[in-house]
């Protein structure tokens, strides 16, 4: 037998064996580059009930994908055995991302008289390290970064015998024979005294500690101490953005957040990710942690250090990845000390070395699970193709870049690599990418990218493909949102895109983000989109949406427009100077972005001016937007057509806004007819897209479906008109999901 699949560093091969010697089986397992065999002789009755065993009752970490099965004469084995892994030429399989502490871990290192108490490196091969610990394959321990430490004769009897939950749990250690924590100073001076006791009483005295995690280091403080919040997002530069918060029990996360039962078996799935959960009234933890929002993105703690800490602690922790602003997380113990210097006041390190980096994932759920930041647990399990791929690179966008390689169904899509606007986290990047040719054995033959010049992922690109020689494939940054989500949804056909986003370099030259196309893996045709209206100073508007606000007013109501009663920033000098940039278009190009309507109707509504991350502007706006949905109110809008193509007109929606603001609607109010009124648009469009092409099946991408209330409004005003309509689950909508979109496209291009 050859099983495929994730079969390897999650207990399948003492898996087997328990199986063969329950039906009586002589013969051998191995673990092998590509796969899992076994070889068993036994009686017909015996062999039939061993392989539907193998399939349904395989360990809950392993993910067989096929099992191939031949018959041959009986060798006459006397015995069954686990033999050398065997290393083949050319061979890939699939790497177990890494999995959180089980339950029966977790009992071990709570149980004062278990050998595991209190020790933050317990494992088994149900839980612990792989993927982060993964120099290559086959997994075994000299191939991982646990090959320095020499298991003592207790770890050893475990990791040998078949009917221990430790039989060749790669990472096994124990006090005595693994990895250590050390905790020091800035100076990196070691504080005296048990380090989790220290860590604990240093936590709950409001410092700040950088943690070495699974796949980085975390920065950590107590979640209900505004002081120590607003210290750490004031050293590590990041004002508004909101925060994780690790939380020790599933019991506790209910005093502060509702939890749905999708959300609450999410949360405490072996992957264990951040999932955004309503924040409830009443909560202590502080706002400081999330300002603005009515989310809390919170996990439960999926190491046993992160056990012991929060145990010990008795608090709720912030716990947001170590790094500067927009750094790559910190991995490794001497460049922390220099990164995060600057913002810890204690380092809590170990010397298990973290070969990957592996942020946190991030998922929202409610009705629907949504993934929105793709990294540990997941990556690098891949995304499956409904075809057989060549093998492409794809270097994916500019923020929330992730990569993706292809070879036969498979689609490796990176864990989130961060925003590529530094040399460190493009150096981040081509580590990861060089780690996953390596693991799963891929040559490109195709290199394709975002057709935007100026990404640094664009850059490497088209460097590293004229170094190897590579077909370059460059894709349009819409089409391939359209396409990762129909790839999400296994769709070959064709269907309607709605890709609404902030930016993404069109081929005509202006910035897109608004779009409407038909489409297909092979190509698309834009039939659709926002008017354009000027960014006036560019990147400017985009931080400041009061001057996207002015945008629309001036090139949509009139340059002598009355500003009278708007709650807009005003400079004056600034004003004159806009009004200048647009006049004579320096500096202005033109945008049909979805994401900076919502900017520009934020700014209006007096709910953002300026923003401190991504978005802020339009997630506010979305969470001012009452629960209840009344019935449902408009802002009035029309549609053109020009050459054949569809344009949404937006002077009649920005000018009622402009009432509404004039007459003190609340902005909760003007937030939701502006949210029912977006998902009018698109059905609208869709249907006229629709009647020509009779395509029924549409297809929602782009960061701004991020947007809980839109993609519900959407779905719902596109189901009424009879479409079937395709959204995101195992792919961010957002540029994390751009690398798989460009794969696809790239391995159906012609020349
Ligand atoms: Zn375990
Ligand atoms: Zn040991
Ligand atoms: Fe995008």
């Amino acid at each position: 037998m050859t099983v495929r699949g994730v079969v390897q560093g999650v207990g399948f091969r003492p898996f087997v064996y328990r199986l063969a010697h329950e039906y009586n089986l002589k013969g051998w397992v191995r673990n092998t580059s590509g796969s899992v065999d076994i070889e068993v002789e036994g009686s017909k009755k015996s062999l039939e009930n061993f392989l539907g065993a193998l399939r349904s009752q395989a360990p809950p970490m392993a993910h067989i994908e096929a099992v191939e099965v031949a018959f041959d004469s009986p060798k006459g084995y006397t015995q069954f055995q686990i033999e050398p892994s065997l290393s083949r030429e050319g061979q890939y399989q699939l790497v177990s991302p890494d999995i959180a502490t089980c339950d029966d871990c977790k009992k071990e290192i709570f149980s004062p008289a278990d050998r595991r108490f209190r020790y933050p490196f317990t494992n088994c091969t149900n839980c612990g390290p792989r993927f982060t610990i993964i120099e290559d394959i086959p997994y075994d321990r000299p191939k991982t970064t646990m090959h320095k430490f020499k298991m003592c004769p207790q770890c050893r009897r475990e990791y040998n015998d078949p009917q221990d939950r430790r039989f060749h749990a790669q990472p096994n250690a124990c006090p005595k024979c693994g990895p250590s924590l050390e905790l020091v100073d800035g100076d990196g001076k070691a504080v005296d005294g048990d380090v989790i006791t220290a860590a604990s009483a240093l936590l709950k005295a409001g410092k700040i500690l950088a943690i070495k995690g699974l796949g980085g280091f975390h920065l950590a403080c107590d979640a209900t101490s505004e002081v120590a919040i607003n210290t750490l997002r004031a050293r590590k530069r990041r004002q508004g953005k909101p925060l994780a918060v690790m939380i020790s029990t599933l019991e506790e996360i209910e005093k502060h957040c509702l939890v749905s039962p999708e959300e609450r078996k999410l949360l405490q799935s072996p992957q264990c990710p951040i999932v955004l959960l309503r924040w409830k009234k009443g909560s202590n933890i502080s706002p400081a942690v999330a300002p603005n929002l009515k989310y809390l993105g919170v996990m439960l703690p999926y190491t046993p250090l992160h056990h012991l800490l929060l145990n010990e602690t008795g608090l709720p922790l912030v716990m947001t990845s170590g790094n500067i602003s927009e750094e790559p997380i910190a991995k490794d113990n001497d460049e922390v000390l220099t990164r995060l210097g600057g913002i810890a006041d204690y380092f809590l390190l170990h010397n298990r070395d973290i070969y990957a980096r592996y942020d946190d994932s991030v998922y929202v759920v409610e009705d629907m699970p949504q993934v929105l930041r793709r990294a540990r647990s997941y990556a690098p399990y891949p995304i499956f193709l409904p075809f057989k791929s060549k093998q492409i690179l794809a270097c994916g966008a500019e923020l929330k870049n992730t990569f993706c390689l292809t070879k036969d169904e498979h689609a490796f899509l990176s864990q989130h690599i961060g925003d590529m606007e530094n040399e460190e986290t493009l150096g981040h990047f081509e580590d990861t990418v060089e780690l996953y040719k390596k693991l799963f054995r891929i040559e490109p033959e195709v290199i394709a990218y975002d057709m935007h010049p100026e990404y640094l992922a664009t850059k490497y690109a088209l460097e590293a493909g004229a170094k190897a020689g590579l077909k370059l494939a460059p894709v349009q940054h819409h089409h391939a949102h359209i396409v990762s989500c129909m790839v999400d949804n296994m769709i070959e056909g064709r269907v309607i895109g709605v890709a609404f986003d902030g930016t993404g370099y069109g081929i005509d030259g202006n910035i897109w983000g608004g779009e409407f196309f038909t489409a297909d893996y092979l190509g698309f045709k834009r039939l659709g989109h926002l008017e354009y209206v000027p960014l006036p100073g560019g990147e400017a508007a985009i931080k400041k949406p009061y001057r996207m606000a002015l945008g629309y007013i001036y090139s949509l109501l009139g340059e002598d427009f009355s500003l009278e009663g708007l709650p807009l920033r005003l400079v004056p000098n600034e004003l004159e100077l806009i009004k200048q940039q647009l006049r004579r278009r320096i500096n202005s190009p033109l945008t049909s972005s979805a994401g900076r309507l919502f900017d520009a109707v934020s700014a209006l509504a007096g709910v953002r001016q300026e923003i401190d991350y991504e978005a802020q502007a339009a997630i506010e706006l979305e969470m001012l937007a009452p629960d209840e949905v009344s019935a449902p109110e408009f802002y009035p809008f029309s549609i053109v057509e020009h050459q054949g193509v569809r344009v949404v007109r937006l002077g009649e929606l920005i000018s009622a806004v402009v009432g509404d603001v004039r007459n003190q609607t609340p902005a909760s109010v003007i937030s939701l007819r502006f949210h029912h009124t977006v998902a009018r648009m698109i059905a609208e469009v869709c249907k006229l897209i629709a009647g020509e092409s009779g395509i029924t099946q549409v297809a929602l991408s782009g960061g701004v479906f991020q947007n809980r209330l839109l993609l519900k409004l959407a779905i719902a005003a596109l189901e009424g008109q009879g479409f079937n309509v395709l959204s995101h689950h195992l792919v961010p909508c957002n540029d994390g999901g751009v690398s798989l979109g460009q794969a696809v496209i790239a391995n159906f291009a012609r020349s």
